[in-house]
């Protein structure tokens, strides 16, 4: 055997090099902490809805407990909750699909992971307009290919442009991963403008992840397009993905779905069926009832979230040293602070020890000059919160 000393022997694949841990999550453990330790914080880095899973999707899955629904089931999910969602997307999404480009996953988390590694080869690029959600970027370096980004403006409503993506191209150009609503900005494409997108993909031989598990938290009677109904063309080319977390509070549950075209389907559904196999059983069928039960408890979240949403919006126009663009979807705003000239980490460092309010830094979706405020969180604590992130505006 050679010799070596154990300095020299690493426990982990150098692909961990370039990825970091989770910081939406980091922020919300540290703020947690101070909690726990009896301090008063205000926090808007909730990246989940603060209201409970309705009780009768709860109850279902109880009766599925109850009934021995307690094994593995398939690899892609039950039969019941496939045909749920196949019916929801011909419904709601104007999408056609057969059962068999439906899987369902451990979470919309896991479906744009499994996505990514049934389509990208390692060398393969992957564009990811920025600000962008915090996971996309590691997910690609997961997966063994390159995040490429491209810097949206907050002028255009931080959408990316027909133009900028052309710009983005490079032969070794894989995928674009678009999400709309969007998380952190709460942006809304129009139909119009993801045709644009979908027409220079289909051009270029590009996938599209179209990550819509914000599809119904949107405002101001703006509408939903899913980016594969745009066209015959686009659903050629097009992943998409939803989820029962953000819409139906359920974010715990840990179950995301994906309509592919059937090549994709069929390479996701081995990925599954060597990795996790099926989503937990019981819990399955707490979403079918998700998915075939009253749909107007929604209406009463978004409702709220609406509430809260305009309310922060009057707060925020007052501030002098901040800019926004008036999310229209998500439960986010995403505070542009060129102005106050301190990097998000400072900025939401100062903002947690001296004012006791938590924010998520814009580092962590690819824009440093910014924090994400969510407003999944109750009225009274968005007041409070807003008072003292005003008082720390006026003294930076
Ligand atoms: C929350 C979130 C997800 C993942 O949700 P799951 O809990 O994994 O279903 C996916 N994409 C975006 C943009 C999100 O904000």
């Amino acid at each position: 055997m050679r010799e070596r000393t154990t300095s020299d022997m690493s426990l982990i694949a150098s692909k961990f090099e370039s990825i970091a841990p989770s910081q939406t999550l980091a922020i919300t453990a540290a703020a947690k902490q101070m909690q726990d330790e009896g301090q008063d914080i205000t926090s808007f880095g909730a990246g989940e809805p603060d209201f409970d899973t309705p009780q009768h999707v709860k109850d279902a899955c109880i009766e599925a407990l109850l009934e021995g629904k307690t094994k593995y089931t398939a690899a892609t999910g039950i039969p019941e909750l496939k045909e749920a969602i196949k019916e929801k997307l011909y419904l709601e999404n104007g999408l056609e699909y057969e059962t068999n480009q439906i899987s369902v996953n451990c979470g919309a988390k896991h479906s744009c992971y499994n996505a990514i590694l049934a389509c990208c080869d390692p060398e393969d690029e992957v564009i990811i307009p920025a600000p962008y959600w915090t996971s996309y970027p590691e997910m690609v370096r997961l997966a063994g290919a390159e995040p490429y980004f491209v810097e949206t403006k907050r002028e255009n409503g931080w959408k990316l442009t027909p133009e900028e993506l052309e710009g983005a191209m490079s032969g070794r150009t894989r995928m674009l991963i678009l999400n709309s609503p969007n998380n952190p900005t709460g942006a809304v494409y129009s139909e119009k403008e993801l045709k644009a997108l979908v027409e220079v993909c289909y051009e270029e031989e590009i996938i599209i992840l179209s990550d819509e598990i914000y599809e119904k938290l949107i405002y101001n009677g703006k509408k939903h397009f899913s980016t594969a109904a745009i066209s015959d063309a686009a659903r050629e080319i097009t992943i998409t993905i939803n989820g029962f977390s953000k819409v139906y509070s359920m974010t715990g549950w840990r179950l995301g779905y994906t309509a592919a075209p059937e090549e994709i389907a069929g390479a996701i559904a081995k990925i599954q069926s060597h990795t996790t196999s099926n989503p937990t059983s019981f819990a399955q069928y707490g979403a079918v009832a998700a998915l075939k039960g009253d749909q107007s408890i929604i209406s009463d979240m978004v409702e709220e979230y609406d509430m809260r949403r305009q309310y922060m919006m009057s707060r925020f126009s007052k501030i002098n040293n901040i800019e926004i663009v008036e999310p229209e979807g998500a439960f986010y705003f995403l505070v542009d602070t060129s102005k106050m000239g301190l990097s998000s980490m400072n900025l939401t460092e100062k903002l947690l020890s001296r004012y006791k309010v938590a924010a998520v830094p814009g580092i962590a979706f690819g824009y440093d000059n910014s924090v994400r405020f969510s407003y999944a969180t109750s009225l009274d604590v968005i007041k409070n919160g807003l008072d003292r992130f005003e008082e720390f505006c006026h003294a930076h």
